[in-house]
């Protein structure tokens, strides 16, 4: 394996791969209460399609595979997919990124494939404001997938939370407190604009508002003075955009994701891959390659490298938040979050 590196001399070896647009939640800065527009399912890549989309990528240089969606577990059989992708050699790492509701059904299966760990979304700890952000009553799913996935060792689990003010932002103590009494990995991450929450500021109302509702890191962390000041730590894994602090007491970590108040663009090592085929440069730009026509038409595998190196040669040098949200066509369902 050689590695790869995008026209900014950043190396280049994390695949963040969406394989579905659908979700079993409609989160408020998400998603709108009616869902979006959903892709006919001959749209969507097959597991041999992303498999091998994958190992033409492994060949360039990537190592990291991760699995989001829309909601990865609402795709039937996901396990086949993991045992398929974790027979790439050179591949040393797949992870996951869900909402836990469909985990506690799934866990061991998909350690038992190859998955090694999984970053879990929980914006809150209370049943109604849980319903509130997401629209749907399943903390408890959430909780009891938490428990699973520790449970059989997809570990570190990570748990993230988007904090909002006014909406969550009372139990960035509850979280934090968590590293200490259940030794989790908590990261809270910073609201950014998305299509569907307009800047225009208004009261909640269902909706995530950037102008109203962002909170930054900065913020975030006066939140935690009550406990003591946390200290620096090194990461527990990988080298993702999160930095790391940790209480004292404790045995889990506190992240911050900060891509608002302080861009982490020059560190960045990953491309994405959409549900439908089509490669991101970007999470925060619109510019897309498409991959699954040349696939499906039989382009040789050189060709199918080509336009995997040609998207990484598009990432752009920096992101363009907060002027923009993150796309101006699609949802994070969408894209692949
Ligand atoms: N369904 C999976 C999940 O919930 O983790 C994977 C897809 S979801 C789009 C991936 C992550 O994107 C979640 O952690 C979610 O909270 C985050 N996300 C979505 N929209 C966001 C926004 N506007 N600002 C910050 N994070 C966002």
């Amino acid at each position: 394996m050689t590695g790869i590196s995008d026209s900014f001399n950043r190396p280049i070896n994390y695949l963040r791969i969406s394989v579905t647009d659908r979700c079993n939640l409609r989160c408020i800065y998400c998603m709108p209460a009616e869902g979006t527009y959903l892709l006919p399912h001959s749209e969507i890549l097959t597991y041999e399609e992303i498999t091998k989309i994958a190992r033409l990528a492994a060949e360039l240089g990537i190592n990291k595979l991760r699995l989001t969606g829309g909601e990865p577990l609402v795709r039937a059989n996901l396990p086949d997919l993991v045992a398929m992708l974790s027979k790439i050699d050179t591949v040393d790492d797949i992870s996951m990124t869900t909402n836990g509701t469909l985990l506690k059904d799934y866990a061991r299966e998909l350690k038992q494939a190859g998955l090694k760990r999984v970053n879990i979304s929980l914006d809150s700890l209370s049943q109604d404001k849980f319903e509130l952000i997401t629209r749907h009553r399943k903390l408890s799913k959430v909780l009891q997938g938490i428990e699973a996935a520790k449970a059989c060792g997809l570990n570190p689990v990570k748990i993230n939370m988007v904090v909002m003010r006014g909406i969550n932002d009372d139990e960035i103590m509850d979280f934090a407190n968590l590293t200490i009494t259940e030794g989790w990995h908590v990261r809270f991450i910073e609201l950014m604009p998305a299509v569907d929450n307009p800047p225009e500021c208004h009261s909640t109302g269902g909706k995530a508002n950037l102008h109203c509702q962002f909170m930054s890191a900065h913020e975030i962390k006066e939140h935690l003075s009550s406990s003591g000041e946390p200290e620096p730590c090194l990461p527990i894994t990988g080298n993702g955009p999160a930095k790391y602090f940790r209480f004292s007491k404790a045995t889990g970590t506190i992240g911050f994701i900060t891509p608002i108040s302080e861009h982490f663009c020059f560190n960045c090592n990953r491309i994405r891959l959409t549900a439908e085929g089509k490669l991101r440069p970007c999470l925060l730009s619109d510019e897309e390659i498409d991959i699954r026509q040349p696939l499906r038409h039989g382009a040789s595998t050189e060709k199918l490298k080509q336009v995997i190196a040609e998207a990484i040669q598009k990432k752009p040098r920096k992101h363009r938040l907060p002027k923009g949200a993150i796309s101006q066509k699609r949802s994070m369902s969408q894209i692949g979050g």
